[in-house]
């Protein structure tokens, strides 16, 4: 560190500043937590304000992080402060405190923490306009014209929410045992644990957060709550605004176009909004008068990012809850019919407080019957056996709408040639190309090439190629051929890339305008079906035998999730059943899904996790490596390695973190690149920490041409 006391005026001022730099430029300037050195000219400055700096030959948006440091490279070398910026309120020091913790726990530098949670528009200097200011000296104000734009609209938003009057529901007894209990963790004194709100599907979960909202909203406090997937559910925001009046709903995911998400994010850091509903990325928003997190399905995977910082949202959010506000801690809800291993765990041993709502909300509506379908090869040419085929026939001609899941898009994974064994598979990646039989083409689900079908083999000329297996596409076809009467639709990624084909479905099943819909998961996000009695599963099995440790867990929630939309229509929906198709029907999963018993499938999975030490029992890192051919990934992974061993018999900790041996990733070649994986696992969260940081300063000193991350608590490996 260099003084700079003696050789400078006393009025110099240096600013620390967070900025999203690509780790090479970091590591070539030395830098290691994104933050970088700017001389600062102006008048009064605090931590949290935006700033317009250079950076190598760019201009760039930042954070001020720190102010009056002592410079920490050569003054020499240190560059003014472009302008300082003008319009948008510092934020918040809990904010700071958040995305900090965020960078000590993935690893990642504070600037890719900060610059990525604020919306683009916000990040990028061009957008802003530089003037003159005498008070400050040499520096300039900045101001962002869109801000301003976005504070005219804000108006409107106010006028058009709260209009509707509040449903007149009475929570039944557990609804409200449940909400005295997260009401009362919201007085000043009470205990800072995150409380598990763990109900069965259409139990009233979200009429409990609802209400403990409108108590926080009523003390002038903020509500953040996530959910898994906005686009599915655009009138989410809309009953959010009709079931709390009065209140300001705004919205953050990343539907949004630009101006949109600026506008949206600027109502929340202002306080103007009262509740932000947003999907992961909303985890990081500023809000001033926050007093409430709900994550809503906490177990679903869309809280993971995959690129990028890797975070779990439903993890930010927990910590968020304990980082607090004014030095206490803000309560959050994690609400699920399936939570996670992970939340189960913490509240079996009372780290989370656990509130169970066993029954179904609406009076008489009762869960629906479960029942497998074992299925032989031979049977089902069409995937539907007469068992499946009769239910639906028997919902037609009653006019009740069936759902049909089937996870799996496209119409078949593979073409075949009979004569040669040629398989479809993409050029680019280590995978089969998938046949779309709607645009006639092949397409890769992992990197998006896409190919007109062949005429004939490639390899041997064979006009005989055959599509095999199934996917949505394939079992529309064969419910169009079995029920051509039906009005059929099919609900994926492919058919709902235009905005707004989702949810037209999802209402035209409500409406009773649908007979059958079939789909992948979409289907099963938290759609509140009254009419739908029947709902078929084409084919439970591929997740059985995955290697992945998780992939148990996913099927259970899954299948309980699309379970769940049956039956919810009270009296006139009894009877509702749910078909299974299976050919491992003696599998323990299935016993207990059938008897909807998710408490004793989770027994058994935490008893399985416990032996093998695995996560919850143990917890995880992966680095991984991408390079042009796979063994210079190999090799830079083996490197590592060694790199890594002596560090653990230094810290003597080689007891309780492993490092395994590096191996190729599932799908191996994604893209042309190449792609390998090395975990570490540690019991305690603590001493997986320390390594890693250690391990990443030595990794950090290599000179390596692979690509690398690491991602802290891999949900898939
Ligand atoms: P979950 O979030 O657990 O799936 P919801 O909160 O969406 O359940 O409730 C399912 C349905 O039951 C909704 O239509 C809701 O309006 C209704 N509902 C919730 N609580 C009650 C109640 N106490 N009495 C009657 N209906 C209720
Ligand atoms: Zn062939
Ligand atoms: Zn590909």
């Amino acid at each position: 560190m260099i003084d700079t006391t003696a050789a400078h005026p006393p009025a110099q001022r240096f600013l620390r500043v967070a900025i999203d730099a690509p780790a090479a430029v970091a590591a070539a300037t030395g830098e290691h937590e994104g933050l970088y050195d700017y001389r600062w000219h102006g008048g009064p400055i605090s931590p949290g304000e935006l700033v317009v700096v250079p950076f190598g030959n760019r201009t760039v948006v930042g954070v001020v992080v720190i102010v009056d440091a002592v410079a920490t490279t050569d003054p020499q070398r240190i560059r003014d402060v472009v302008g300082c910026v003008r319009g948008i309120a510092p934020l918040s020091t809990e904010w700071l405190a958040l995305a900090s913790f965020a960078a000590r726990y993935y690893h990642r530098p504070l600037g890719e923490v900060m610059l990525p949670a604020l919306p683009v528009a916000m990040r990028k200097a061009a957008n802003y306009v530089l003037e003159d200011e005498p008070s400050s000296g040499s520096t300039r104000s900045a101001s962002l014209p869109a801000v301003e734009r976005a504070t005219q609209r804000a108006a409107k938003t106010r006028s058009a929410t709260g209009t509707e009057a509040p449903a007149s529901i009475t929570l039944n007894t557990l609804q409200a045992e449940a909400l005295a209990g997260i009401v009362a963790s919201l007085q000043p004194d009470a205990a800072s644990r995150p409380t598990l709100l763990y109900g069965i599907t259409g139990s009233g979960k979200t009429e409990v957060y609802l209400r403990a909202i409108a108590e926080v909203v009523a003390a002038g406090r903020q509500a953040l709550v996530l959910v898994p997937e906005i686009n599915l559910t655009p009138q989410l925001a809309l009953t959010f605004a009709s079931r709390l009046p009065g209140a300001r709903v705004a919205s953050l995911h990343s539907g949004h176009a630009a101006g949109r998400r600026l506008h949206h994010w600027m109502l929340a850091h202002e306080g103007t909004a009262d509740v932000l509903l947003g999907t992961r990325l909303a985890v990081m928003a500023s809000l001033p008068r926050l007093g409430l997190i709900v994550v809503d399905e906490e177990h679903d995977a869309s809280y993971k990012q995959q690129e990028g910082l890797r975070y779990s949202a439903r993890d930010l959010a927990v910590a968020r809850g304990k980082l607090g506000r004014d030095g206490r801690s803000i309560p959050v809800v994690l609400a699920s019919a399936t939570p996670s291993m992970e939340t189960w765990a913490h509240a079996e041993t009372g780290r989370y407080r656990k509130f169970a709502l066993s029954e179904r909300a609406v009076p008489e509506a009762s869960l629906p019957t479960i029942r497998l379908v074992p299925t032989l090869r031979a049977e089902a040419a069409d995937g539907l056996t007469t068992t499946l085929r009769d239910a639906i026939a028997d919902r037609i001609a009653r006019r009740e709408p069936v759902l049909v899941f089937h996870n799996r898009r496209g119409y078949a994974p593979v073409l075949t040639c009979a004569a040669c064994g040629w398989l479809s598979a993409c050029p680019r990646c280590s995978v089969n190309a998938v046949f779309h039989k709607a645009d006639r083409q092949l397409h890769c689900h992992h990197c998006g090439w896409q190919r007109r079908v062949p005429r004939a083999c490639p390899a041997c000329g064979n006009v005989d190629l055959a599509a095999v297996g199934r996917g949505t596409q394939r079992v529309e076809e064969s419910l169009r051929a079995l029920f051509p009467e039906a009005r059929i639709a099919r609900i994926d990624r492919d058919s709902t890339r235009r905005k707004g084909v989702a949810a037209g479905m999802l209402d035209a099943v409500h409406a009773g305008e649908l007979d059958i819909l079939v789909g992948t998961q979409m289907l099963a996000k938290g759609h509140d079906f009254r009419n739908v009695t029947l709902v078929c599963v084409l084919d439970a099995d591929n997740a059985l035998y995955s290697h992945d440790f998780r992939a148990t867990e996913r099927l259970f929630s899954n299948l309980m999730q699309v379970a769940g939309r049956a039956g919810r229509g009270g009296a006139r929906s009894h009877g509702a059943e749910v078909l299974i198709q299976t050919r491992a029907p003696e599998h323990p999963l299935f016993a207990a899904l059938i008897a909807h018993d998710f408490e004793r499938f989770a027994a058994s999975q935490l008893a399985e996790r416990a032996d093998a030490g695995l996560p919850p029992y143990s917890h995880q890192a992966v680095l991984r490596a991408e390079a042009s051919e796979a063994a210079e990934a190999i090799a830079f992974l083996e490197m590592a390695r060694g790199i890594g061993l002596p560090l653990l018999s230094e810290q003597s900790s080689t007891d309780v973190v492993d490092l395994y041996d590096p191996v190729p990733m599932t799908v191996a070649r994604v893209a042309h690149v190449e792609r390998a994986q090395l975990l570490v696992e540690a019991r305690s969260r603590r001493a997986l920490h320390v390594f890693i940081d250690a391990w990443l300063a030595s990794l950090g000193e290599e000179r390596v041409k692979v690509r690398w991350h690491i991602e802290i608590d891999p949900l898939e490996i």
